[in-house]
């Protein structure tokens, strides 16, 4: 006789739709893969998210986690979970929410591309890019070449994109490419300006060490992907049939859809890294935790997260959940040691 593998229907924790399992779903991991693996403990999600979220997942948010985030730029490269060659592939890909940059005397705050070398530190090389000045504070603002927006734009920020405010900045080498390269720039961007292999504040930036700034934003994308893992570990933790209750709507669908709530759902505390590189010892950024719990006062279900012990999110899963004494848990992903530890009896008798 033969055995067929019969399906069995299932309802997705993200779009709540009845589906085929094991046919329709795929398997999820609770922390982003790009957050590292955890061995035999890394927990993952059978059954609970469907093909269709699964794949919207990875090519909308974790995406941009990864090539378009500090998360994803700077703290993998300190904690080694991405390695050289893997960083010059991502980092060549577009970015809009993390820009890297040096404090230089004459021009400010010079963009700047970065590699990561051997010694797990960053290479940094001058952007090729055009700087804007305004005309009465003396404000200048830098550009990629290829990310110049339209004059009008510029005029509305308050720059003046004419002869005499506009300025180009370039690394020493093949300056005829490159000159090309901002005149179609200036041409796109209905500027009237032509600019000259002469004009080109060429430099080469000194050998030595310096401090190296990150700008970005935490737009919603990287916030839904943040509060994807912190639903996930609600899921692996207390099992489908608290996930799926209707009190985890608000949070559910902003993950899943972007759609906004009444009332903040995120929190982030961040602190800004201001060590050395060099000196930086990896174990010290190499864990999250998550835990979760109900708050005693507003009795909303609330998760916390912390990133590579340093930046802490809270996340609201439900304001509206019926029930109190939700139990508390938690757990520590170490990356290094590649094993996830429960604290949850650690945190409980902290609360207590
Ligand atoms: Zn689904």
């Amino acid at each position: 006789m033969k055995r067929i593998k019969k399906n069995t229907s299932r309802i997705c924790i993200y779009c709540k739709e009845i589906k085929l399992f094991p046919l329709d779903f795929n398997r999820e991991h609770v922390i982003s893969e790009l957050f590292g693996l955890f061995g035999t403990h890394t927990m993952t999600l059978v059954g609970l998210v469907c093909k269709v979220c699964n794949k919207y997942f990875a090519d909308n948010l974790e995406l941009h986690l990864g090539r378009d985030s500090t998360f994803g730029i700077l703290y993998r490269s300190i904690v080694g979970i991405v390695q050289p060659t893997e960083f010059k592939r991502v980092i060549h890909r577009k970015r809009q929410r993390i820009e890297p940059s040096i404090q230089h005397s004459d021009h400010g705050d010079l963009l700047v591309d970065i590699q990561l070398n051997s010694d797990k530190n960053f290479d940094v090389m001058i952007a090729n890019q055009i700087i804007i000045m305004n005309s009465t504070k003396g404000n200048r603002i830098h550009f990629r070449s290829d990310q110049l927006p339209h004059r009008s734009i510029l005029e509305g920020m308050g720059l003046k994109p004419v002869e005499g405010y506009v300025n180009f900045v370039s690394r020493a080498d093949d300056m005829q490419v490159q000159t090309e390269k901002f005149n179609l720039a200036l041409k796109k961007a209905e500027i009237k300006i032509q600019v000259h292999e002469k004009q080109f504040g060429k430099f080469r930036l000194p050998n030595k060490v310096e401090p190296l700034y990150f700008k970005s934003v935490i737009d919603e994308n990287i916030q839904r992907a943040l509060a994807k893992m912190v639903f996930n570990y609600l899921a692996h933790r207390y099992g489908s049939s608290i996930v799926l209750s209707d009190s985890f709507n608000e949070i559910r669908n902003f993950i899943r859809y972007g759609l906004k709530a009444s009332l903040y759902l995120m929190t982030m505390d961040n602190n800004p890294i201001v060590a050395n590189l060099r000196k930086i010892q990896k174990d010290r950024y190499a864990s999250h935790i998550i835990t979760i719990g109900q708050d005693r006062y507003s009795n909303n279900i609330v998760g916390q997260m912390s990133l590579f012990n340093h930046v802490r999110f809270e996340v609201v899963l439900s304001r509206t959940y019926p029930l109190v004494s939700f139990p508390m848990q938690g757990s520590l992903f170490d990356m290094l040691g590649k094993r996830v530890i429960d604290i949850t009896p650690l945190i409980s008798q902290y609360i207590k």
